[in-house]
């Protein structure tokens, strides 16, 4: 691992809540050392040959953090800012998430080192097929089971399955490899809505406990994919008013509120929120310091950091992406009065309905959208319910709250297995 200077900061926040934790739960030694390290580190060497005649060369990682619950879970990032570093520390959230919610996987994280807009039509197909063929030994039910992240969805996980029998030779592979695939390819009715809906699931609690009411309340969000435009969407169906949103191409705010379905027709038309009609003109960089109750963070790590935190005017944070807030940030924040719904919890919907769909493919059945919805609902209220519960037992913040609930079932899981370092 890198010196602290160097390190990612993904890993260094990450890093510094589990070292808090293991600290404050007096884990024991042989324990905290092996949960502060990665089980399995792979970099893979990828060269597909693009349509356009070149031929690329782009790395890959998948790291497993932890599998003493189960199979690693965790999703597919294609961003050309990933490093081995950044998919270290977002595995290992991905092991406290897991443990979190509740259900039998571990952590683990698939960082492909590409920028997907640079890529010429069809061209990221056949670089998901390439990763696939080169880290098939790696993939699999009982060892790592990818789904969506940043810069993959839907359709690259469709890929996935059909490359996966497709090399075995069979119509259908053996169990579940990736979660998070199109429904007609043996995926769940609301996997693709799963992280937003967790998310505002989230947000009702918290406002219940805090005495607001959310469909009075502004939020302003960051990212406009898969997180941040179904949270969006849901947020004004409650009758809260989306008053800012950005992603990368741009950012736009009306104080009235903004129509998030035009927003969502204007995106898909062009391919990015800038230039977008219904709403003013913003620097996306500047959108933390929108006027509004509720910040939602549903984009990159580390957006929020000691150089933005004082600017913020909303009191409540929703932390939709992984590891959205520095250490040094979440101390400024904190003091200030800001209310945290913490990362493993906030956004963890979206790895509760990938287990329904993963029970679902394994035992051949079907399950509907409306059972999925209230599992996802209920899972995401019990998990609130006792993460603040712990945080208001022992007056600790709800980042720690959680930690410690998630690192001590891991910490539980190992002593259980009988595995002696
Ligand atoms: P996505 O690729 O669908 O969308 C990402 C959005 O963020 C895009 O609109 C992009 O333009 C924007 N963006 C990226 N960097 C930005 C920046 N610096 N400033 C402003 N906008 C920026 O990704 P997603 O699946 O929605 O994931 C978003 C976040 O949520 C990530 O941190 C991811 O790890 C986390 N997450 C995703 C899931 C899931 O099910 N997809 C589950 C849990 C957590």
């Amino acid at each position: 691992m890198q010196s602290e200077s160097t390190q990612d900061a993904v890993l260094r926040t990450a890093m510094h809540n589990y070292e808090a934790t293991a600290e404050r739960l007096g884990l024991p030694d042989a324990i905290a050392r092996r949960l502060a390290h990665p089980k399995e580190m792979i970099t893979l060497q990828l060269h597909p040959a693009m349509p356009d005649g070149r031929l690329l060369d782009v790395q890959a990682h998948v790291v497993r953090h932890c599998d003493a619950l189960g199979p690693a879970k965790g999703g597919i990032r294609m961003d050309a800012a990933v490093t081995r570093d950044m998919v270290t520390g977002l595995s290992m959230e991905m092991t406290w998430k897991t443990a979190l919610i509740g259900v039998p996987f571990g952590g683990g994280k698939t960082g492909i080192v590409c920028n997907p807009g640079e890529l010429p039509p069809d061209g990221k197909e056949i670089l998901i097929r390439s990763f696939v063929r080169a880290a098939r030994r790696h993939i699999g039910p009982e060892i790592y089971v990818p789904a969506p992240d940043m810069g993959t969805g839907q359709k690259e996980m469709g890929f996935i399955r059909d490359c996966i029998s497709y090399s075995d030779g069979i119509a259908i592979p053996r169990g579940c490899f990736v979660t998070g695939k199109p429904v007609i390819l043996g995926g769940i009715r609301g996997r693709r809505e799963a992280t937003g809906r967790g998310v505002v699931a989230a947000l009702e609690c918290a406002c219940r406990h805090l005495g607001r009411d959310l469909s009075r309340l502004t939020v302003a969000v960051q990212g406009f994919g898969n997180v941040g435009a179904v949270a969006a969407r849901e947020l004004q169906q409650r009758g809260a008013k989306v008053v800012a949103v950005a992603d990368l191409t741009g950012g736009t705010h009306k104080a009235s509120g903004l129509d998030i379905a035009a927003l969502e027709r204007h995106v898909a038309q062009t391919g990015k929120l800038a230039n977008f009609a219904g709403g003013d003109e913003i620097d996306p960089a500047r959108l933390h310091e929108t006027e509004c109750d509720i910040l939602l963070p549903a984009a990159a790590g580390s957006t929020i950091h000691a150089g933005n935190a004082a600017g913020i005017k909303a009191r409540i944070i929703a932390e939709g992406a992984n590891a959205p807030v520095t250490p040094e940030a979440d101390k400024i924040l904190s003091e200030a009065g800001v209310f945290f719904i913490p990362d493993i919890l906030c956004n963890a919907g979206g790895v509760f309905v990938s287990y329904l769909e993963y029970t679902q493919e394994t035992q051949r059945e079907q399950m509907e959208k409306a059972e999925v919805e209230a599992r996802l609902h209920e899972r995401m209220e019990t998990a609130f319910q006792e993460v603040l519960t712990y945080s208001l037992e022992k007056n600790m913040p709800m980042r720690a709250a959680a930690m410690d609930i998630a690192v001590r079932r891991v910490a539980e899981a190992i002593t259980a297995r009988g595995i002696h370092p």
